[in-house]
């Protein structure tokens, strides 16, 4: 089936992320615009997508828990698990491999966890920006060992993505995904990066704020709409090219 998706956005547990992110403002804005398959992915944190999920059910949209990962090579990592519990197993996981800073909500911006009728639980005291001890390999080795799935986040900025950090995708883990800005020029970042040939682009907003969710651009093509799928498509296992996703006015991939 074909799927609206983006798998890229903050809530207001980002301190970078607005707070009007709330769950159900995420979800019903995304649900709006229509989308039917969105990925919660906090700075190095999983705390909101249990009430994320929550509220998405309640809109008739498939919310998969995440998480968007700075690794020991400053690159930012996009992390989806089949459940909940994955995720916060992972989130333990760095949080075990990250130095013991605070936030400063002064000057970074509040941390807000909410539940799923968007009260406020706790203020996440870690600071969240902060890069992990993880390498995205090594992130990446433990996400799959968890049964989900990750992919380098905008491989085509300047900043925070890997082939800025490395001058290319390293081989190892052998991601098989990547993600592109909305803003970017999949051919250009093709020809000086060959090794993404051939690995299913991904255009996801990575909105902060509601006002910067886009319309859907970009389709996915799954059996069915649930993070196992898109797990399964995002780690190989789905290789046939009508599998890859495509532009919306066309139709096409861009590989
Ligand atoms: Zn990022
Ligand atoms: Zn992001």
């Amino acid at each position: 089936m074909r799927l609206f998706y983006d798998l890229h956005l903050h809530s207001c547990l980002s301190p970078c992320g607005s707070d009007d992110m709330t769950p159900n403002n995420l979800v019903n804005m995304a649900a709006l615009l229509g989308f039917q398959l969105i990925a919660v992915t906090d700075h190095n944190a999983c705390g909101n997508a249990g009430a994320v999920l929550e509220a998405g059910r309640a809109a008739g949209l498939v919310v998969v828990p995440g998480m968007e990962l700075c690794t020991a090579e400053e690159a930012h990592v996009v992390c989806l698990f089949p459940t909940v519990a994955a995720a916060e197993e992972f989130e333990a996981i760095v949080v075990r491999h990250s130095p013991p800073l605070k936030n400063r909500p002064e000057i970074f911006g509040r941390q807000l966890r909410l539940n799923a009728a968007d009260e406020l639980v706790a203020e996440e005291e870690r600071m969240l920006l902060a890069s992990s001890f993880l390498t995205a390999e090594e992130a990446a080795r433990r996400v799959r060992a968890l049964g989900g799935a990750a992919f380098p986040a905008h491989v085509d900025r300047d900043s925070y993505s890997l082939i800025a950090s490395l001058g290319a995708i390293p081989p190892e883990p052998g991601f098989r995904a990547a993600e592109v800005s909305p803003s970017g020029d999949p051919r250009a970042l093709l020809r000086a990066n060959p090794e993404l040939c051939g690995l299913p682009l991904l255009m996801n907003s990575d909105a902060h704020y509601l006002e910067n969710m886009p319309d859907p651009a970009a389709w996915i093509d799954l059996p069915e709409a649930s993070p196992e799928a898109l797990i399964a498509f995002l780690n190989g296992g789905l290789t046939a090219p009508w599998y890859r996703p495509g532009r919306s006015e066309d139709g096409l991939s861009w590989l």
